[in-house]
């Protein structure tokens, strides 16, 4: 053994040393199709106006800790319910770790739920933050949610922190609204749910407007898949008071100030990240059309900018539409309910294209 070796071992955690990293495969060279990404860009027009606001912002200054402006447009802009405040991220990602560092139970391990196969983060924030994650399976036929079975485990876990994403991801479809808020009302005052609305922008569908009904709801949304993954925003949006005690947790200056001007400027075309989302919508529509015409390949309805579908052999066709240069995320290996399922994300109409011809090829 090295001496890094034995640094590694009595400094960091067993549970840490046992997994792998979050594994992000390099995509350069590849039509990308893994990560649900929006692939248009800003009109040009646009990116000079950007390109002068960047240049004008004090990089040579901390970021405002309040976020003040930018938290009020979002709030005007984004559908938060007056009353109701929003916390800001470093991605949604950095929200999760937050809600999950901050939650405890004062007689035992706190205890993080979600409806499986889910989100990777949830399971790994609450591993980090020292909770136990309990994961409820959904129905394997269609991936509804499991009321009864999601009710009993609620009852007999006690969960601080309980996430449905909706849509979810990876399976892209809706969870029935009733059975969300029966989940809801379930944790009452024991548990805060957190409606994860990642890929509002294409399911139109929101639990943003249900705040004021439910104090232990809060909803989280990011503006990764509108358009800008790459500028990391999420925001988490709930009853003030709640929010100001996850705030004590979120470090300091966490969303930087490149971030905030290029956030502010997005919230101003608005209309132009629609427009993009509208179009992925009908190609959406299109790809997953054409993927129920193929033989042997079972599609699963999706309200994301993805389309999950099992086929015959996943490993052997990602495999194979990786050596064509087209990336996907093959799901196989996440949850024995995913055999065999691979999940695509919607691009333009012809890598769309360069992905379903490449698909029939492996067939
Ligand atoms: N929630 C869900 C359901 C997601 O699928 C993702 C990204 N894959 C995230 C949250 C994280 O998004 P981000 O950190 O980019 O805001």
């Amino acid at each position: 053994m090295t001496a890094i070796d034995k640094l590694i071992e009595n400094t960091i955690r067993a549970d840490v040393r046992a997994i792998a990293s979050y594994h992000v495969p390099d995509a350069s060279g590849y039509i990308k199709l893994d990560a649900m990404e929006n692939p248009y860009e800003l009109p040009d027009t646009l990116r000079a106006e950007l390109g002068q606001r960047l240049a004008d912002a004090a990089l040579n200054r901390y970021p405002v800790p309040s976020y003040t402006t930018l938290k009020r447009r979002i709030c005007a802009g984004l559908g938060v319910p007056s009353g109701y405040d929003v916390l800001l991220g470093n991605g949604s990602d950095e929200l999760i770790a937050i809600m999950a560092t901050a939650i405890a139970r004062q007689d035992r391990k706190a205890v993080v739920m979600a409806p499986t196969p889910a989100f990777v983060m949830f399971a790994r924030s609450a591993q980090f933050a020292g909770a136990d994650f309990v994961g409820v399976p959904l129905n394997s036929n269609d991936f509804s949610l499991d009321l009864p079975a999601m009710l009993g485990a609620i009852a007999r876990h006690q969960p601080a922190l309980l996430f449905l994403a909706y849509p979810n991801n990876p399976t892209g479809n809706l969870f029935d609204e009733q059975a969300m808020e029966a989940i809801i009302k379930a944790m009452g005052e024991t548990g805060i749910v957190v409606v994860d609305e990642a890929y509002q922008p294409f399911a139109k569908k929101s639990f943003m407007d249900r705040l004021p009904a439910f104090p232990n709801l809060v909803v989280m949304r990011t503006l990764s898949k509108l358009g800008l993954a790459g500028i990391r925003l999420g925001y988490l949006s709930g009853d003030p008071k709640l929010l100001e005690q996850f705030e004590k947790v979120r470090p300091p200056y966490n969303v930087n100030v490149l971030t905030q001007v290029a956030a502010e400027f997005a919230l101003d075309h608005l209309d132009v990240l629609d427009g993009q989302a509208e179009l992925l919508n009908q190609e959406r529509t299109r790809l997953a059309a054409e993927l129920a015409a193929l033989p042997g390949v079972e599609v699963f309805p999706s309200a994301a900018n993805f389309i999950s579908l099992r086929v015959p052999d996943a490993d052997k066709t990602c495999a194979e539409l990786s050596t064509g240069k087209v990336l996907i995320k093959n799901l196989s290996k996440m949850d024995k309910m995913l055999a065999n399922c691979i999940r695509v994300t919607v691009s333009t109409p012809e890598e769309n294209t360069a992905f379903l011809n490449a698909l029939k090829a492996s067939l």
